[in-house]
Order: C-alpha cells, then sequence, then structure tokens
C-alpha cells in the first residue's frame, strides 16, 4: 500500500493581504470561519501596555476576589460550550464530541486552579532555623505581571487554558496569541472572559497573526512566555526571549511509547493504543505514536489494533471517529514518514492512504528505529508497532528518543508497571490507560528533552507563574540577631 494517494489539501491559511488580514477556514470545506487583523509590533505593545496596567488591578484584588472572577468565567464557559464547541469543530475540524471533551477538561482546570491558588501561592511562615531565632520567616509567590501565552491549533481551547487559566489564578494578567489555524477559538475564549467579568476586562486580552506576531508577543516586555507548539518554533521562540533575557515555559512535541508486557490486558492495550493514536487524527502532543510490544503479546496485539482500526471512520460528520487533518502541511508531514516507513522496509497492515484530506488509520510493523515514522513527531493517525524481546527493551526503546512528554506502560504487574513508568524518560506517565495524566488538574503537565520544560497544570502549574518571595523580620523586643557576623 502506498500513502501517496494524491488528496486535496485541507485547511491551509494564506498570508496576510493588502489590508493585513487573515482569514481561518473549515479544515473540512475551506469555508471562511472568521477574518482576522495582523498584530504588529505597534498593537502587540499597546496590548501589552494595556494588560500591565489590568495586572496591577487583578493583583491588588487578591486570591478570594480572583477566585469569584474566575468561578463566573468558568460558569459562563459551562454555560456556553456547545457554542464553543461547534466553533472548535468548525475552525479545527474535530468531531463535536472531541471538542466538548477538551472543554470539559478545560473548565476543571479553571475550577480547580482558581480554588487552590491561595493555599499554593499564599504566604506563608516557615521554620526561621538556629541561625535566625529571633526572625520571623516567611514565603510568598508573587505574580510575574503580564503572562504571554502563545497556542498551538490542535486543542484549541485546552492547551492554551493550561497555561492561561494558571496563569490568572496566580494573579498575573494573560496577552494570548491564538495559532493562526485557530484565532476565531481563542478569540471567542477572550470574548467570554470580558463578558463574564467586565470589571477587569483587560485582564484576558488576544492578538492575532502569524509567527511574527508572536515574536512581538516575546519581545513586548512581558514577565514570562508561555509558549505551546513544536519543537522547531519552540527554538525560536526562546532565541527571541533571549534578546530581552524573558523566561519561558516550553510545551513542544512528543513521540510517546506505549509498553505492552507479557502479561499485559492486551484487549484493553489494544483500545487505549488505538484511541491514543487516533484520536483527534493523532494530532495531540500526548498522542501515541510507538507500540513496543514483546514477543508474548506482539501478534495478538497487533490482531486486535488491526480490528479495531478497520471499525474506524475517519469524516467530518458527527458520528466520524476523527476528523480531516487541520493543516494541509500536516498531511504532508504524515505522508512522508509513512512513505519512509514503506521504504525503509516497514509494512503498512492498515491505512497507508489520503483521501481529500483524511488519513485512513494506518498502523505500521517493522519500522527500522531509524525512520523518521519512529525518530519524528508524526502527528497524524499512525501507530508503529514493534515487536521486542521483553519490556525491558521496550523501555530501553522507548526512552532512545530526543522527546519525552508522556506515555504508558500496559502491565499485569503493579509493582513492575510502577518500576517500568517511573524509568521512562518522560514527563507523564499512565499505567494500563493513555492519556490520564492530563485530566488530572492536580498532577504536572510537561515534558523533558525536546518536549520542553517547566510545568503546567497543578501547584507546579500555578507557580511556574509566579516568583517566590523571601521576607524575615525581626522580633520587636528580642535582641538583633546579627547572625554569623559577630560570632566568633
Ligand atoms: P507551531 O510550533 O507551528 O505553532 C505554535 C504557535 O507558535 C502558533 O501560534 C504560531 O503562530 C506561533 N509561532 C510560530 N512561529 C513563531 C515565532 N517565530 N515566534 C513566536 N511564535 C511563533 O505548532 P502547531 O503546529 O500550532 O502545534 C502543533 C505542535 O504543538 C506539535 O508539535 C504538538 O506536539 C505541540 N503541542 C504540544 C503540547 C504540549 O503541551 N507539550 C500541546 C499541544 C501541542
Amino acid at each position: 500500500q502506498s500513502a501517496t494517494v494524491p488528496g486535496a489539501p485541507t485547511g491551509e491559511v494564506d498570508r496576510p493581504d493588502a489590508t493585513g488580514t487573515f482569514e481561518s477556514t473549515d479544515p473540512a470545506t475551506g469555508a471562511v470561519v472568521q477574518v482576522f487583523p495582523v498584530h504588529d509590533a505597534a498593537a502587540v505593545r499597546e496590548t501589552v501596555g494595556r494588560a500591565h496596567a489590568a495586572a496591577a488591578t487583578w493583583a491588588a484584588l487578591g486570591f478570594a476576589e480572583r477566585r469569584l472572577r474566575l468561578a463566573a468565567y468558568r460558569g459562563h464557559l459551562a454555560r456556553r460550550m456547545p457554542e464553543l464547541a461547534d466553533l472548535v469543530h468548525r475552525e479545527n475540524g474535530k468531531p463535536h464530541a472531541d471538542a466538548v471533551l477538551e472543554i470539559t477538561l478545560a473548565v476543571d482546570h479553571l475550577a480547580w486552579a482558581g480554588a487552590h491558588a491561595e493555599r499554593t501561592l499564599g504566604r506563608r511562615r516557615v521554620r526561621s532555623g538556629a541561625l535566625a531565632a529571633n526572625h520571623a520567616a516567611y514565603l510568598e509567590y508573587q505574580p510575574l505581571g503580564v503572562v504571554g501565552v502563545i497556542g498551538p491549533w490542535n486543542y484549541p481551547v485546552f492547551t492554551p487554558m493550561g497555561s492561561i487559566a494558571y496563569a490568572l489564578a496566580a494573579g498575573n494578567a494573560v496577552v494570548f496569541k491564538p495559532s493562526e489555524f485557530t484565532p476565531a477559538v481563542g478569540a471567542w475564549l477572550v470574548a467570554a472572559w470580558r463578558a463574564a467579568v467586565p470589571d477587569v476586562a483587560d485582564v484576558l486580552q488576544v492578538v492575532t497573526g502569524f509567527g511574527e506576531t508572536g515574536a512581538e508577543l516575546c519581545r513586548a516586555g512581558v514577565g514570562k512566555l508561555a509558549f505551546t507548539g513544536s519543537s522547531a518554533t519552540g527554538r525560536k521562540v526562546m532565541a527571541t526571549c533571549a534578546e530581552t533575557l524573558t523566561p519561558v515555559l516550553m510545551e513542544c512535541g512528543g513521540k510517546d511509547a506505549m509498553i505492552v508486557d507479557d502479561d499485559a490486558d492486551v484487549s484493553a492495550a489494544a483500545d487505549a493504543a488505538v484511541w491514543g493514536a487516533m484520536s483527534n487524527a493523532g494530532q495531540t502532543c500526548i498522542g501515541i505514536e510507538r507500540v513496543y510490544a514483546t514477543s508474548a503479546v506482539h501478534d495478538r496485539f497487533v490482531a486486535e489494533v488491526t480490528r479495531r482500526t478497520a471499525a474506524l471512520r475517519p469524516g467530518s460528520d458527527d458520528g466520524a471517529s476523527y476528523g480531516p487533518m487541520t493543516m494541509a502541511s500536516q498531511t504532508d508531514i504524515v505522508r512522508r514518514h509513512v512513505d519512509d516507513a514503506l521504504a525503509t522496509g516497514g509494512r503498512a497492515v492498515t491505512g497507508g492512504t489520503v483521501d481529500g484530506g483524511l488519513i485512513a488509520p494506518t498502523v505500521l510493523l517493522d519500522v527500522p528505529e531509524s525512520s523518521a515514522a519512529v525518530r519524528e513527531e508524526t502527528f497524524g493517525p499512525t501507530l508503529t508497532i514493534t515487536e521486542v524481546a521483553d519490556a525491558e527493551e521496550g523501555l530501553r526503546r522507548a526512552n532512545d528518543s530526543t522527546m519525552g512528554l508522556g506515555g504508558s506502560v500496559f502491565s499485569g504487574s503493579a509493582d513492575r508497571a510502577m518500576d517500568l513508568a517511573r524509568r521512562m524518560r518522560s514527563g507523564m506517565t499512565s499505567i494500563n490507560s493513555v492519556l490520564t495524566f492530563a485530566s488530572v488538574p492536580a498532577l504536572p503537565f510537561g515534558g523533558v528533552g525536546e518536549s520542553g520544560f517547566g510545568r503546567i497544570h497543578g501547584e507546579d502549574g500555578l507557580r511556574e507563574f509566579t516568583r517566590a518571595k523571601a521576607i524575615t523580620r525581626q522580633r520587636v523586643g528580642l535582641p538583633v540577631d546579627l547572625m554569623s557576623f559577630d560570632r566568633p
């Protein structure tokens, strides 16, 4: 089978026209969704300037008042979920149910961040220690001011909200640059904020455009730049932020692996692998792209995966398993990877075809480890399955990657699974499931290596958008403690 069956290009974004605007389009039909301005350096700086003023007001409100407003925003998103899901469906191409799932997760994170900010970040007494026994010692986590958030298109609500919700809850204002493929979703999220909490409207603002607009946000004097996107763009963002020593949070690409051990529940592993690889058309940073199955279960696992993928139906209607590729250029990458896998000795047991932007679910066997399909992020509805002697070999191969975002282990032994999960070179690992860590707001989310650094979600995610502040107070009436200076 060949991956080079020609297909019509799906959604692609034209460069700005003479009026300085660009259109977002429906990947299924090519219809224009909305037209947006390309914000230049001056517009970005003006927006960030307004955000600085709003940040001072927002910080001064304190945790309790901010929590009320975050709850109002959360309620607004929950009530208007069908409208937002429809927009996500039209601009990104994913089925409605998938859009609802990502919005539900985002709303949950917003609730958690609002509820846990004070306990995580608020001022607390810490032990003074013997050398400063006459002092009270305090620690608090203060907001950074304005946080710039640059987001991708694949989960246009859930992904940026992982930074936005936690940055807002920590007391920062946010300027958000959504992907040029999903600007309407980004603008909707910001309009919803203005509607829900009009007294602090400028605390969340949007700028739209391409990479150049993102680069201007890096230069505009933000306290931190939270980037989510590909590792290649992440390098550029870091280089631009280096010009002004602006700190960065990097949530980049993944090449997540699953290990299926001798005593694993093969049926459950196959269910999870197919969902983890194919849902959202595989355009998921923590999607499963590689499986290492032991010889004891490999053939059974391949058969179960093949049977399940045969039942999937890509399409753009509500009942579809997944939608068209959001970007035409992404289709080209998937084609290149599948072609490379087949040319270097791999075989496709299913799929390998492209039809009008819809890529058939593709399962590849015997793909050499040197192939692009194993080494680079594919970001399509594809899966490589490799037979390994045992779970140790599976772990060694899983860890032989420049990236390390998530991953998963299927095993019948809880101890063994925990040991493998701990030694997996990834920021997050699910045992006997896939992607679960993303839906637990208390857990940090982020990667190692080229998958990035820093954490969103959970207490770490709240602290990511703050700076620690240390304060000591000499107790009145007690002799001045000069610490070690006057000690013999
Ligand atoms: P991308 O890197 O092409 O673009 C991401 C954002 O960066 C867009 O808003 C884009 O306009 C902006 N940008 C582009 N060039 C820029 C520059 N020079 N300076 C500043 N900003 C610039 O990524 P994408 O195609 O939108 O998203 C897919 C990628 O995102 C995949 O690699 C995926 O794994 C990754 N991703 C990671 C996570 C995570 O949490 N780690 C989550 C979702 C997606």
